[in-house]
C-alpha cells in the first residue's frame, strides 16, 4: 500500500466535497413531516399572517379616546367567535389574547390595568391608539416570502410554514446513506466478546448522526477484514445515494476499504486530511454516489462526519449554506497547537455571563468515545498557529 500522499487542508477537502456534490430531486412532502428536510424552492404565505387585527392580551376592546373612564361591557370575544357588530364610542367588549378586534375599536387594555365590575370597567390611565392590537399581515404579508429555497427545516421554520397556511412544501428527496463497519475485531453489543474483539460502535453512531441530517439510513451487517466480504458489502453500499464505510482507510496490510472500492470503480477524489483525529479519511465517488471511507477510530469517525459528512448531505439536499457552523467561545484551559494539523479537542460548553465557556475534557485520544460522549463541542485548534491560553477565545462547533 502506497505512503499517503499530501494531506489536504479541512477547508480543502470540504470544498473537493462539495464540488462534486448534485443535489436530488424535489419531492413533496407535508409540512407536519418536513422537519430535517430542506426547501427546493421558495415559499409564500397564502394568508396575511395575522389575517385579522388580533388582541395581543387578555382585556377589553375600547376606543382608546375614552380613556380615562368607566364603559359598559357590551360583549364578550372568544378567540376564534368575532363580534357580533362593531364597537361603538363609550362601549368595552371583553376579549381574548389572539381574538379578532372588534371593528371600531382602536385599543385593548390588559386586565392588569383596568377594574372589572362585570357589567362595567373602569379604566384609570390613558390609552394609546393600537395598544396590544396586532395589525393585520405584521408577521408577513400573503404573496410575501416565508422561507427562501435551500433553507433546512427547523423547529421554527415548520412553525412558519403550517402558520402561513402552506400544508405541503417541495423538499429535496431524503438522501439514501449505506453505512458499513469494517473490521475483524468487531461484535455488535448484546453478543459476548471474545479474545481481541471489540463492540461495534461506529455503526449506531454514524447513523444516529446523519439520520438528524435527514438521512434514510440502510445500515449495512459489519464486515471482517476479508476481500469477498468487503466487495460484496461495499459492492451493494454503492447503490446508495452516499456510501460511509469506516475503519480500513490506513497503511495497515488489513485495509481494505481504498483498493476494493477502486475494484468496483470508485474514483478517489482525495485520501488524507490534515486534521486531529481523523487523517486517514478517504472521499470518493462513483457515478453520483459519495463515497466516505471514515478512519475506524470511534472519535475520528465522529469528528469525519461533522467536518466533511454532515455538509455533504446538506449539500445534497441543496442547503444554501452546508458548511459547518463554528461559533466562537473562551477557553477556561491552554491547549496545545499540532504542528502539522488543526485539532478539534471535545468540550464542554457552559454559558457564564451571556458568554459560551469551553472546557476542554481529559481524554482526547481518538479510541475514547466514552469520554467524547460528555462533550458537547469541538473546539477548532488551528496547526502552527502558536498554544492558545485559559482565557482565548477559540472557535467552535456545537454537537448535537
Ligand atoms: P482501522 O481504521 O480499521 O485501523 O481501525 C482503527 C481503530 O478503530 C481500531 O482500534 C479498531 O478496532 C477501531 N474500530 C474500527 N471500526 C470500529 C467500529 N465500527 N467500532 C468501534 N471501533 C472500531
Ligand atoms: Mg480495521
Amino acid at each position: 500500500m502506497p505512503a499517503m500522499p499530501a494531506l489536504l487542508t479541512i477547508d480543502e477537502a470540504l470544498a473537493r466535497v462539495l464540488q462534486q456534490v448534485q443535489p436530488l430531486e424535489a419531492v413533496d412532502v407535508p409540512v407536519a413531516e418536513a422537519a430535517g428536510r430542506v426547501l427546493a424552492e421558495d415559499v409564500r404565505a397564502v394568508v396575511d399572517l395575522p389575517p385579522f387585527r388580533s388582541s395581543a392580551m387578555d382585556g377589553f376592546a375600547i376606543q382608546s379616546s375614552d380613556a380615562p373612564g368607566r364603559l359598559p361591557v357590551v360583549e364578550r370575544i372568544a378567540a376564534g367567535r368575532p363580534a357580533t357588530r362593531a364597537l361603538r364610542a363609550g362601549e368595552a367588549m371583553g376579549i381574548a389574547t389572539g381574538a379578532s378586534v372588534p371593528d371600531g375599536a382602536d385599543a385593548v387594555v390588559p386586565i392588569e390595568h383596568l377594574t372589572d365590575h362585570g357589567d362595567e370597567i373602569e379604566v384609570s390611565q390613558a390609552v394609546d391608539r393600537f395598544d396590544n392590537v396586532r395589525p393585520i399581515g405584521g408577521d408577513v404579508r400573503s404573496g410575501d416570502a416565508v422561507l427562501g429555497a435551500g433553507s433546512v427545516l427547523g423547529a421554527a421554520q415548520v412553525g412558519a410554514l403550517a402558520a402561513a397556511g402552506i400544508a405541503v412544501v417541495r423538499c429535496t428527496r431524503a438522501p439514501r446513506v449505506a453505512v458499513l463497519s469494517t473490521g475483524t475485531e468487531l461484535r455488535p453489543a448484546g453478543e459476548k466478546l471474545g479474545p481481541g474483539q471489540i463492540y461495534e460502535s461506529n455503526g449506531p453512531m454514524i447513523a444516529a448522526a446523519l439520520a438528524a441530517s435527514g438521512a434514510v439510513i440502510e445500515s449495512l451487517e459489519h464486515v471482517d477484514d476479508d476481500h469477498d466480504a468487503h466487495r460484496s458489502a461495499l459492492a451493494q453500499g454503492l447503490t446508495a445515494d452516499v456510501l460511509v464505510s469506516s475503519g480500513g482507510v490506513s497503511v495497515g496490510p488489513h485495509d481494505l476499504v481504498r483498493r476494493i472500492e477502486a475494484e468496483l470503480g470508485v474514483e478517489e477524489v482525495f485520501w488524507g486530511v490534515a486534521v486531529k483525529p481523523g487523517k486517514p479519511l478517504a472521499f470518493g465517488v462513483r457515478g453520483r454516489t459519495l463515497v466516505f471511507g471514515l478512519p475506524g477510530n470511534p472519535v475520528s469517525s465522529l469528528v469525519s462526519v461533522e467536518l466533511f459528512v454532515r455538509p455533504a448531505l446538506l449539500a445534497l439536499q441543496g442547503a444554501a449554506s452546508p458548511e459547518p457552523r463554528y461559533a466562537s467561545g473562551t477557553l477556561t484551559a491552554p491547549l496545545r497547537a499540532n504542528k502539522d494539523r488543526d485539532q478539534l479537542v471535545r468540550a464542554c460548553s457552559r454559558t457564564v455571563a451571556g458568554e459560551t465557556v469551553l472546557e476542554p475534557l481529559s481524554g482526547q485520544e481518538s479510541h475514547m468515545i466514552v469520554r467524547a460522549a460528555a462533550a458537547d463541542a469541538l473546539v477548532l485548534v488551528r496547526r502552527g498557529g502558536g498554544d492558545l491560553a485559559a482565557g482565548d477565545r477559540a472557535p467552535y462547533l456545537a454537537l448535537r
